[in-house]
């Protein structure tokens, strides 16, 4: 289900509690937990199954591109009621499937074996990051502590891109015919051979 229609219909459950309350606000969340005894002893866990383009790239909205205002989304993590066992670490390009088990881990249960992602507070993260939206896919490929490359292609048109999001965070600077041959066909099989159907969306 999409985001909007996940937050609409948040609001209308509050809007029906409080019906002189016409606008959202994230500590009435708080208090409706809190009333019904949910804030005992509870980690809280805040995030969104994407970002949202607001002009950048000439886009707007989301679901139409894998630019990095569309993957980035919010995590927030609130333990409430007890110590959290760990901080996260600082990684810096991790997935929405390290959610899961970083949740798990908080909690102390193992992950099971079959999930691919790690928790945020482990100390090393998946090597590469996959990402799919419609015709767009690609990855992260982040393998190497100087360079950060992010490979996506346009599968209806077969245009591909490469991005250095180590020193370009915001993808303006597309390198693709500026790095060597061998990294870009790297890029491209990796592209190719990827888990598929946007399995690791950060
Ligand atoms: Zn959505």
């Amino acid at each position: 289900m999409c985001c909007w229609r996940r937050y609409s219909a948040l609001f209308s459950l509050f809007s029906s509690k409080f019906p002189n309350d016409f606008s959202f606000r994230p500590f009435t969340l708080q208090e409706v937990l809190r009333r019904k005894g949910y804030l005992q002893n509870t980690l809280a866990v805040i995030t969104a199954d994407h970002g949202e383009s607001l002009g950048e790239h000439g886009l707007y909205t989301h679901a139409n591109s894998v630019r990095e205002e569309a993957l980035n989304v919010p995590l927030i993590l609130i333990p409430v009621g007890y110590a959290a066992s760990a901080n996260t670490s600082d990684r810096t390009f991790p997935a929405q499937v390290d959610i899961a088990p970083t949740v798990l881990g908080e909690l102390g249960v193992p992950a099971p074996a079959t999930w691919k992602g790690r928790a945020l507070n482990s100390e090393t993260g998946l090597p590469l990051m996959y990402f799919e939206e419609h015709a767009f896919a690609g990855l992260i490929d982040h393998r190497d502590a100087t360079h950060a490359w992010k490979y996506w292609i346009d599968r209806n048109s077969g245009v591909d891109h490469v991005f250095d999001l180590s020193v370009d965070p915001h993808e303006t600077l597309d390198v693709r015919g500026a790095i060597p041959a061998t990294l870009l066909a790297q890029l491209r099989d990796l592209s190719r051979t990827g888990p598929s159907a946007g399995l690791a969306v950060r």
